[in-house]
């Protein structure tokens, strides 16, 4: 079957390198035969402040607002701001979502951040119950595609920025592998403005060469929500403490159990 692909984007230019990796994989994904939708949020206009405005009508609690609590209650009774249903309705249909972006100081624009406060609410994209591996998507997948303005070696282990695994984890984690996702490996686009064009080009034709089989790529490894018990402060349970013991590193870039991290486990497959 024909597989639907979200790709949430933001940039301002359409003459950027970020919309050069939009188009590109627009084009190679709709020549799979995918059906591919784009959230173009700068052209948008999208809101990124999370306000009482995105429900319609009245709040249950104005005094005391709180947006997780108001906006399932909203979700529920179908009072969400225009905006939020249709993106929410994007995703629901969604087999990958690529979020296709520039760096901005160690993450996401805040557009970009907008739409993860916004669209991906309580009730909608997560529970208490629902989260991690039982998160509500999953059974779909997404990932991060981003430009850098640092070179590689900036954001290495030894590097000025730090170890990209870390950077990675709060949105890789936090967000994407909280709401259920199989997180599929980052996409980077090291430094386009600081290379040659031969460069880039280059860059743009791995890109697409990824996109061929991306679909059917295995995602990046967590530690399943079973692993930890609830009873006990969601603390990793002592069996799997025992049978981690004597390994080198430890389990992700989160869990390390204070051990070194497990080399590019939020980049690569498999580690
Ligand atoms: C607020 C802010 C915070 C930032 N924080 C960080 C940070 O924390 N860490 C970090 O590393 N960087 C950071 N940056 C830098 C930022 O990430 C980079 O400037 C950005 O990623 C570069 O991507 P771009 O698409 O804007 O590049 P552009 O400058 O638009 O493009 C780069 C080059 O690619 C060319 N190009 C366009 N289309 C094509 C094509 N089809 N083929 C070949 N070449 C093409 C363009 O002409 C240009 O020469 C920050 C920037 C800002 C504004």
């Amino acid at each position: 079957m024909a597989k639907k692909v979200l790709l949430v984007y933001a940039h301002q230019s359409s003459g950027s390198f970020n919309a050069a990796a939009k188009d590109a994989a627009v084009k190679a994904l709709k020549a799979q035969g995918c059906t591919v939708e784009v959230s173009d949020l700068y052209a948008m206009k999208f809101k990124a402040s999370a306000t009482a405005e995105d429900i319609t009508g009245e709040v249950q609690n104005a005094e005391h607002f709180r947006y997780a609590e108001e906006t399932k209650l909203a979700w529920k009774a179908g009072k969400l701001a225009a905006d939020i249903v249709e993106e929410q309705r994007k995703v629901t249909e969604a087999d990958l979502i690529i979020f296709q972006f520039p760096m901005y100081w160690f993450t996401v624009p805040a557009i970009m951040k907008g739409w993860f406060d916004r669209v991906l609410t309580l009730g909608f994209a997560y529970g208490h119950d629902k989260r991690y591996s039982s998160g509500i998507f999953k059974d779909k997948k997404a990932m991060l595609s981003f430009t850098t303005g640092s070179q590689e070696s900036m954001f290495s282990a030894n590097g000025i920025n730090g170890d990209m695994n870390v950077t990675l984890w709060p949105l890789q984690n936090g967000i994407l592998n909280y709401c259920g996702f199989q997180v599929l490996a980052p996409q980077i686009f090291w430094a386009p403005s600081h290379i040659t064009t031969a460069a880039r080009k280059t860059m743009l034709e791995a890109w697409c060469a990824r996109m061929q089989g991306l679909l059917e790529e295995e995602p990046l490894t967590f530690t399943p929500s079973d692993c930890f018990d609830g009873e006990k402060g969601f603390q990793l349970k002592p069996e799997f403490h025992e049978k981690h013991a004597n390994k080198e590193f430890g389990l992700t870039s989160g869990i390390h159990l204070g051990k070194p991290l497990p080399p590019y486990n939020q980049m690569k497959v498999g580690v």
